[in-house]
């Protein structure tokens, strides 16, 4: 053809100036194909520039595109060729050009049946999507039904279906440019990260016959399997079948011997051969896994189209560090493919997505990965499943701290209420157990012990699985796919390690925290919270001694029952990390936590502590708060009642020096949380550095710590700097930090949030993602004072947007030292860490 007849169709050749931005990934990926010499049929280019031009009605129909016609059969596709595959675009559309005389000519090559079909799939995609006419009256097919269509056609529009090949695809490109302007077309593609006017581009293909004489069809070939990742030839081959084109003798065949019935391999091996090779090729070149769209015309191989292949997120992993070791890609670059979120759900069962999904109820993600089991009301029943050796998933409205042991004993969670930081969310996830919170569509009878979840009864003991990584409840037992813990996934992070970036640290709790924390090659404990250390039931009652003690010294003697206990935790931390850092946040939550809250617990308190109930009743009543989050917590406590920090201090160095003379020398990190004035840290360094040489001293030993600060009320952020005159590190608790900035509690907010995030008022859920304008300016407000003071101060993050890819991004760019996150979030850390710092060269580069 005379290219200059129409300028705004440029031949994909292997020389022609094909570009992403303007024709779109598809013409690219085409004239790839064409530079391999595959057996691409002719293919032209319609710039995005020209398919707005199109869209607007300015283009007089694109002079000259009946020259496309003039050769082979006269007949073409139109696919759309976004920026992204992942866009999307309108449909294809297939056979434009067809009219009478094509269909007359086709009929006798390849047979009236197989020209009917293809004439009336075209009439029928042209009356309902170009015409707008009702689907419902082309739903015929069989014999009469091309006359009959075209009848219709007739009847409705007033005129003959169009003869014209050059009108028909005027037609087509303007209807398919108009569909990328619509509003749901918009919407669909800016989901898919695209902006609402990313551009279109368009690919016009001669059609390659897949009906007709010999084999002909069409198929697909991919060459992993697209949810292990694992090398594996698989597709379909539908014999005189393309689109929707079904001609006589249509038949579907697998395509290798492995795969059930009979297959393309079987049939036709040369066949089978050269398109594994063309497979093959098409990955090195294209540097990508594959999907191959083919026809073969009477036995001959036409490559139409090939998309990456999509795929699950553990076989990302698996595709990204496979191109590496075959040296198709830079291992910098396998570190870029994989989405770090992908990687969380590696570490977990997942529900097997090739299976069905019965979803009974929805809520917030807020701990990925899958558990199935039956359903239990309360902790202690749960922990009576356990100890039947079943599973069973705790529901409840909310968890509280007493709920630990029942959490530890199922193995899943689902809570009507709470957001991604409320208790049950961040309990979870420590354990790294699938969680659902804020299903409030969910209905608890706590009494009858039934769960109403839509229209459906559940009882307790009834069978769901719970998707903590969709946020979707299903009903029965889902088919589950293991963790992927595998050497590819290993691979993956020494490569993202060796990128360097940000460090990464864990929030570990317990010794199994610890261990799951060093399993990840996170590079320290960041933060330790002590208090969970304190629900244990050897030492809850000496807790709650502790709280009723009138005096100092019987308080001290409480915690001098705690004491050893407390020790012990430590020097199991110190050994399990083994030298590395470990951050240990002196005791945080109110008082009132650790206290019974019905009547039943009130009354068994009292008699442990042989006091009356009203007595009993009345103190826990004092130490009620209306406020709890912004009362008597943290270091308020730390000040009002010493006795807890100087046990804590104690406890932490006398286990220093015990790991430090079997191990590795511990240099203990000790943390103050809920700081808001500088002399709150001032008062506690005094005693535990007092606490400190008293240890010194008894034991004959040396050793430093570091006291740090915990950065989580806006004040103490913006004093960072007369703060920093006695922390040697600070770490922003962004997740109470986040509740004060914006007012807002962490763990009610859930109940909002979604309308809140539906109308725009915020972006995202602020305790989910980082928010970097307001909570965001506060941490840099803060590292700069701090730095400004006492320059070198060591700088983190330890709220649970630490774990969180954006937030990682933006701790790096302002060069904090590290981030720490739930143990099972270390992977996906040291993945978006790596990122972060090599878009940040690559960004110096430029
Ligand atoms: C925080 O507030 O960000 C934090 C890490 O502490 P916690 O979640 O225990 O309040
Ligand atoms: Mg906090």
């Amino acid at each position: 053809m005379n290219m200059r007849d129409c300028p705004d169709l440029l031949e994909i050749t292997p020389s022609a100036g094909v570009e992403r931005v303007r024709h779109g990934w598809r013409a690219k990926c085409l004239q790839r194909l064409v530079r391999m010499d595959l057996p691409v049929p002719r293919s032209f280019a319609i710039p995005a520039a020209a398919v707005q031009t199109i869209a607007a009605g300015r283009s007089g129909g694109l002079p000259g595109l009946s020259a496309l016609f003039e050769t082979g059969d006269g007949l073409v596709s139109v696919r759309p060729s976004a920026v992204m595959p992942d866009w999307g675009g309108p449909g294809t559309v297939l056979n434009v050009g067809i009219n009478d005389a094509t269909h007359a000519r086709l009929a006798g090559r390849i047979g009236r049946g197989n020209a009917d079909a293809i004439y009336l799939s075209f009439v029928q995609s042209y009356a309902i999507n170009i015409a707008r006419l009702d689907p419902d009256m082309f739903a015929q097919e069989g014999d009469g039904a091309l006359a009959h269509a075209l009848r219709l056609y007739h009847d409705e529009m007033d005129e003959d279906f169009p003869q014209d090949p050059a009108r028909q695809l005027a037609e087509v490109l303007r209807s398919m440019a108009r569909a990328w302007d619509g509003p749901s077309a918009r919407l669909l593609r800016q989901a898919k990260g695209a902006p609402a006017d990313a551009p279109l581009g368009l690919v016009v293909q001669d059609m390659a016959l897949a009906l007709g004489p010999g084999l002909s069809g069409s198929g697909t070939i991919q060459f992993v399997d697209p949810v292990t990742g694992t090398p594996r030839v698989t597709g379909r081959f539908r014999g005189q079948h393309h689109g929707a084109a079904v001609g006589s003798g249509a038949e579907t065949l697998y395509l290798t011997c492995d795969e059930r019935g009979t297959s393309l391999e079987d049939v036709a091996p040369d066949i089978f051969a050269d398109l594994v090779r063309f497979g093959v090729a098409a990955r090195e070149r294209l540097r990508e896994e594959m999907q191959i769209e083919f026809v073969l015309t009477d036995g001959r191989i036409s490559i139409i189209d090939a998309v990456r292949l999509q795929r699950s997120s553990r076989a990302s992993v698996r595709i990204a560090v496979a191109l590496a070791r075959d040296g198709i890609i830079p291992r910098t670059e396998a570190v870029m493919r994989v989405e770090p979120r992908a990687l969380a759900d590696l570490l977990h069962h997942q529900v097997d997505p090739r299976s069905p999904r019965d979803v009974i109820a929805r809520g917030i993600n807020a701990s990925p990965g899958a558990a199935t089991g039956r359903i239990v009301f309360s902790a202690a029943a749960a922990q009576a499943a356990a100890a039947r050796e079943e599973a069973c998933i705790l529901v409840r409205r909310e968890t509280v701290p007493e709920d630990i042991r029942g959490m530890h004993a199922s193995v899943a969670v689902l809570t009507e209420r709470g957001g991604t930081t409320s208790h049950a969310a961040v309990i979870a996830r420590g354990l790294g157990k699938p969680c659902i919170v804020g299903a409030s569509g969910i209905g608890i009878d706590g009494r009858a012990r039934t769960l109403h979840a839509g229209a459906r009864l559940l009882r307790e003991g009834d069978e769901i699985t719970i998707d903590g990584s969709s946020g979707e409840v299903l009903a029965g037992a889902a088919a589950l796919l293991d963790p992927a813990l595998d050497e590819a996934f290993t691979q993956l992070l020494d490569w993202a390690d060796a990128a360097g970036g940000i460090g990464v640290r864990a929030n570990a709790d317990t010794p199994e925290d610890a261990r799951t924390a060093r399993r990840f090659s996170a590079q320290g404990i960041g933060l330790c919270r002590t208090e969970h250390m304190f629900f244990d039931a050897d030492r809850l009652p000496a807790m709650r001694e502790m709280i009723f003690a009138d005096k100092p010294a019987d308080r001290k003697l409480a915690l001098d029952r705690i004491l050893p206990m407390q020790r012990r935790d430590f020097i199991e931390l110190f050994e399990i990390m083994a030298g590395l850092p470990v951050t240990i946040r002196l005791f945080d939550p109110p008082l009132h936590e650790f206290l019974p809250h019905d009547r039943e617990g009130l009354r068994e308190l009292a008699e442990s502590l042989d006091l009356p109930l009203s007595d009993v009743t009345r103190r826990v009543e004092a130490l009620s708060e209306f406020n709890p989050m912004l009362g008597m917590r943290g270091v308020r406590l730390g000040i009002t009642v010493p006795e807890i920090y100087d046990m804590q201090a104690r406890a932490i160095f006398e286990a220093t020096v015990e790991a430090s003379r079997k191990g590795a020398p511990v240099v203990p990190e000790i943390m103050v949380p809920l700081v808001s004035a500088m002399r709150e840290v001032e008062l506690v360094k005094t005693r535990v550095d007092a606490v400190a040489a008293a240890v010194r001293n008894e034991r004959r030993s040396d050793f430093t710590y570091r006291l740090g600060v915990m950065v989580e009320t806006p004040r103490a952020a913006l004093r960072a700097g007369d703060i920093a005159a006695h922390a040697t590190f600070l770490s922003f608790g962004t997740n109470d930090l986040t509740q004060m900035t914006y007012g807002l509690s962490r763990d009610d907010a859930g109940r909002f949030m979604g309308i809140y995030v539906g109308q725009g008022v915020y972006a995202e859920d602020p305790f989910h993602f980082l928010d970097n304008e307001g909570v965001g300016e506060l941490l840099l407000v803060g590292a700069r004072r701090a730095r400004q003071q006492r320059p070198g101060i060591t700088i983190a993050v330890c709220g649970e947007h630490g774990g969180n890819p954006e937030s990682i991004d933006f701790c790096a760019e302002a060069q904090f030292d590290y981030v720490s996150c739930s143990p099972f979030r270390v992977p996906v850390a040291r993945l978006a860490a790596a990122q972060s710092a090599i878009n940040s060269r690559l960004r110096d580069k430029t």
